[in-house]
């Protein structure tokens, strides 16, 4: 017979495996199935300074493999596939892989968010040979060059920092003549005398031949262009993107009760329109999108989904 699982969780980042964890320990059937790598966008965050008793130096990979190996500790199961539909309809949530079809008395989606891309010509065509969105992945492909860091958030001046250690400059350009950082962390991005700054700017196109070349920015106050091409004997440079992210919801859509912007409704105890379908993490409207934010709604949406099962399907 094809079995049912207790819970099926989608995602494998910080909240699904806290829901992971909390839903094995509590005995229920667990299964967590991720897209892509496990462990979301923290896998890709070098230093993870504010989750609490992250200190010596914790970075994302070293804090999601124990949260990997904790939950596998309990009997969670963790696949990579990826889900292109869920029926929710029925009593048993059916969720269509590409892989397989998996049945679940209840669902935790814990999709998390993507980056979300500047839009302009030549970004697309030169992603992964000059751009990026990720500084712990492609930081060392720029040792010694010169970098360009798009945003003004916490993730933009965290990772220009880290990238500091790589590239012999760093440029942030921002949109704005303020950063949107925490001003903690703002502080130590303008004591670092290898970033430089370049307020009310954004990128109108990148150029290159397989590899950046060049990149255009507008200044959004004069309304002047000005292109910037690679050193010559560099011959490239990077431009590394952290302008925010999409929620991975668009399987959910007219299923789950969503924001404007596509960020899932739920109640405080993770329910969502659905009965039997939570969800947990950066997918959720909420107003603190951190791991420590995410672990927490994992271990309510798992607690709340063994009560949701104990009373639908044991009384
Ligand atoms: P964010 O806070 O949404 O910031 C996005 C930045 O990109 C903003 O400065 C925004 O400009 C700019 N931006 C947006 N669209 C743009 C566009 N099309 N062109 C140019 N610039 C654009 O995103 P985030 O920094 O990735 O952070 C996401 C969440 O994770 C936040 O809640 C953040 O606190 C959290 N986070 C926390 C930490 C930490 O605490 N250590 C680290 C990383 C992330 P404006 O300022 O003008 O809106």
């Amino acid at each position: 017979m094809e079995k049912i699982y207790d819970v099926v969780i989608i995602g494998g980042g910080p909240a699904g495996l806290a829901a992971g964890l909390y839903s094995a320990r509590a005995k229920m059937s667990t299964l967590i199935l991720e897209k892509d790598k496990t462990g979301g966008q923290i896998a890709s965050t070098e230093e993870v300074a504010n989750y609490p008793g992250s200190i010596e130096h914790a970075t994302g990979p070293s804090l999601v493999a124990r949260m990997v190996d904790q939950c596998k500790e309990f009997g969670a199961a963790i696949e990579k596939d990826t889900i292109k539909e869920v029926q929710v309809n029925d009593k048993i949530k059916v969720l269509v892989g590409e892989k397989a079809t998996y049945k679940a008395r209840a669902i935790i989606a814990a999709p998390g968010a993507s980056p979300r891309l500047l839009g302009v010509p030549g970004e697309k065509e030169l992603t992964g040979k000059g751009v990026s969105y990720c500084a712990t992945c492609d930081a060392d492909f720029f040792t010694d060059f010169e970098v360009f860091v798009v945003g003004g958030g916490d993730s933009a001046v965290e990772e220009a920092m880290f990238l500091t250690r790589f590239a012999r400059k760093v440029t942030i350009v921002h949109r704005r003549e303020e950063l949107k950082a925490a001003k903690s962390i703002q502080e130590k991005a303008f004591k670092n005398p290898k970033i430089d700054f370049m307020w009310n700017s954004t990128i109108e196109e990148i150029k290159g031949d397989g590899i950046v070349e060049a990149v255009t920015f507008k200044n959004l106050v004069t309304g002047e262009t000005t292109e910037y091409k690679a050193d010559e004997e560099d011959g490239t440079f990077g431009i590394f993107v952290f302008v925010g992210y999409n929620p991975q919801t668009e399987i959910f859509k007219g299923i789950l009760d969503m924001d404007a912007v596509g960020y899932f409704i739920t109640d405080d105890n993770m329910k969502t329109n659905v009965p039997g379908v939570f969800a947990a993490g950066d997918c959720r409207v909420k107003t603190l999108r951190q791991v420590v934010t995410a672990v927490s709604d994992g271990a309510i949406a798992a607690v709340q989904a063994e009560k949701y099962i104990d009373h639908n399907f044991h009384e």
